[in-house]
């Protein structure tokens, strides 16, 4: 339902706790964060209810320079730990958010994930275990898996991706799912509400339908559904709080 990321700031759990409390109004029945400090560590940290259930059970040690967070309003499976997000491929090497609902999950798992063991009831999971399995099985890289995979989508989607191998950027594709890449002096955002973020910057690249963003700390490329590189001015979005 809300979804909040961050690459390049020391400040990445406050940014992130803070985006989340600003779309609380929006209902949500839990919440998570995934953060990764760039030199080894990374945490994942869910919890069902409140964010400030989430705020408590986060421990001092949970810090980094990028991250990515959601709440959740669930569509498929129940309100659990297990189906809030970020979900997580099984070698625990992608991380992911979505916003949005998949109307072929059954079909992809059919096809492409009948071996997977999967960890949750969520049509989300099924979109983080096929850019593992394009990667791990099939040998590609995690942004030619995450091209492929978007192209198989069929439904609604705000997504942002962490490969644990590739930490210095997030991954981000778009379908009928409201999504914003906010540009920040050193570091940069992405939220499905620039509400999320308006203290941060007041400067946007709005994403279209089916197209996908690497996102770096000082360095933006958006792409047409196609592979092809998008030129993109700055919006300014200005919020009075
Ligand atoms: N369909 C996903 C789920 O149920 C995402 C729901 C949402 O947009 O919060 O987990």
């Amino acid at each position: 339902c809300g979804i909040v990321g961050v690459v390049g700031s020391t400040s990445t759990t406050d940014i992130l706790l803070t985006g989340l409390k600003r779309l609380e109004y929006r209902g949500y029945d839990s919440a998570g964060i995934y953060v990764n400090d760039q030199v080894g560590h990374d945490y994942l940290v869910k919890t069902v209810g409140k964010i400030a259930k989430l705020e408590a059970a986060l421990t001092p040690e949970v810090q980094g320079t990028v991250g990515i967070a959601h709440t959740r309003w669930a569509t498929h499976g129940q309100p659990s730990v297990a189906n809030a997000h970020p979900q997580f491929s099984t070698s625990k090497r992608f991380y992911l958010v979505h916003n949005g609902v998949l109307n072929n999950y059954h079909e992809l798992i059919d096809q492409y994930l009948s071996d997977v063991k999967l960890a949750s009831q969520t049509d989300t999971e099924v979109i983080v275990q096929l850019v593992a399995h394009f990667v791990e099985d099939e040998g590609l890289t995690t942004l030619a898996a995450f091209q492929k995979t978007l192209q198989l989508l069929d439904g609604s989607y705000a997504i942002l991706l962490v490969d644990q191998a590739h930490p210095e950027q997030i991954l981000v594709g778009k379908n009928k799912s409201p999504l914003l890449i906010g540009v920040g002096d050193g570091f940069n955002l992405v939220s499905s509400d620039a509400l999320a973020t308006f203290d941060q910057t007041e400067n946007y690249l709005e994403l279209r339908d089916q197209e996908m963003a690497i996102v770096q700390k000082d360095n933006v490329k958006i792409y047409d559904a196609q592979g092809v590189q998008q030129s993109r001015t700055i919006t300014q979005i200005k919020i009075d709080h």
